[in-house]
């Protein structure tokens, strides 16, 4: 089976992390403070906190942005379900944005109608997290203005992005957002087994994410409520979790951050490949803002239906009996039973579910081979005509 996303390990990945376990640090060492540096230049953000996932990232994002019990967080259902976790786990209600047809990210518009009616409601959300679904940054310029006007802040989920630009900064540089999430993930662009970090250029920000990602403890004595007792001494200034990413994980980042680039670049030429060969089927083809230079994290497909003699469920089976691990991403979070439960109706976003009802992620990652995309081309070709 040809899967719809792999890491890709080197040599050198192996060596770093072998050079770990010989050394004097499995955790808390010298590695996470570097994978971290690494990151954020990279980026172009002042601060890097990694942790043990993207999930752990959003959530203590949200923590650091004050999301409580009486709070609203809105992200886009086409999404995995830790884009709206986050905010259940502070206690807040979700919602959701419905999608852009065109780039699958939360919809501006649809954002720009939802906040009006929010606000005649007195129901206006505290944080929007907007996600690089494939990796092809979302509209950030129009929700930062959105953001300025109804006071709400931003998290980007970039777990699909990191490589990625948007009007020329990398995806990361925080220039219309509070916080970027990244995660590591091995399907995901750069892995470090299981990994996330979350980047910011605010320095009360990533001073609380700093504390939430370890137990609330700290050992700075300017955070604490009075002198050390000695110089053992740390304080519980607020409750945290143990989010901590392993040295391990750090140095397997390191060394695979080197290939970024690489990384990103390989996917861009798979896509313009698939671009070629897919363009005569009847599908309509991943489209790119030309605002933006996607991560590429997936490449999704969406049947044209009506020009299919199959089903959109008979298209995706009989890939999968090709040997072709073709995926969904993503089930719409609001038709997920946890989140019916609480109300939502498969039809509140009809974009999604349009979306829904007919895309497929195609094999992408970066060690796919132009003889296994033919493959993956053939199956689609004898399929679909
Ligand atoms: C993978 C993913 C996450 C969660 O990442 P983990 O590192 O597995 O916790 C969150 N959001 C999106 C959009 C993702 O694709």
């Amino acid at each position: 089976m040809i899967p719809y996303g792999k890491q890709e390990i080197s040599q050198a990945d192996i060596d770093a992390v072998v050079e770990v376990l010989k050394s004097d640090f499995l955790t808390q060492g010298p590695m996470v403070p570097k994978f971290e540096q690494t990151v954020a230049d990279h980026v172009g953000a002042k601060y890097a906190l990694a942790v043990n996932s993207a999930t752990s990232a959003l959530h203590i994002a949200c923590m650091a942005l004050g999301l409580g019990k009486a709070d609203w967080l809105w992200t886009t259902p086409v999404t995995f379900v830790a884009s709206a976790n986050c905010g259940l786990y502070c206690g807040a209600q979700v919602d959701f944005v419905d999608i852009d047809p065109l780039t699958y990210n939360l919809c501006p518009e649809a954002l720009k109608a939802k906040l009006e009616k929010a606000k005649t409601e007195n129901r206006l959300p505290k944080v929007v997290v907007a996600v690089h679904l494939c990796g092809q940054p979302c509209n950030m310029k129009a929700i930062a203005d959105l953001a300025l006007r109804y006071g709400f802040k931003v998290i980007e989920d970039a777990s699909h992005a990191i490589g990625g630009r948007y009007r020329s900064e990398y995806i990361g540089s925080s220039r219309y957002s509070d916080i970027t999430v990244f995660s590591f993930h091995p399907v995901k662009i750069v892995t470090t087994a299981e990994g996330g970090m979350a980047v910011t250029d605010n320095d009360e920000l990533a001073q609380k994410m700093d504390l939430f990602r370890s137990h609330g403890i700290t050992r700075n004595s300017s955070l604490m409520t009075h002198e050390p007792d000695g110089p053992w001494y740390y304080q519980q200034v607020a409750l945290g979790y143990n989010y901590r990413m392993t040295e391990l994980q750090a140095a397997l980042g390191i060394s695979q951050m080197q290939r970024l680039d690489d990384f990103v670049a390989r996917r861009h030429g798979l896509a313009k490949r698939y671009d070629e060969m897919l363009k005569d089927l009847p599908l309509t083809l991943p489209w790119q803002h030309p605002d933006s230079y996607s991560g590429l994290h997936l490449y999704v497909v969406r049947l044209q239906l009506e020009k299919c003699r199959h089903s959109h469920r008979e298209v995706f089976e009989a890939l999968r009996e090709r040997g072709i691990g073709v995926n969904l991403h993503y089930i719409p979070v609001h038709t997920q039973p946890y989140y019916e439960r609480m109300g939502f109706k498969a039809n509140d976003f009809p974009q999604a579910m349009a979306y829904y009802s007919e895309a497929i992620s195609l094999p992408m990652f970066q060690g796919l081979t132009n003889e296994q995309q033919d493959q993956v081309v053939g199956a689609l070709e004898s399929i679909l005509t």
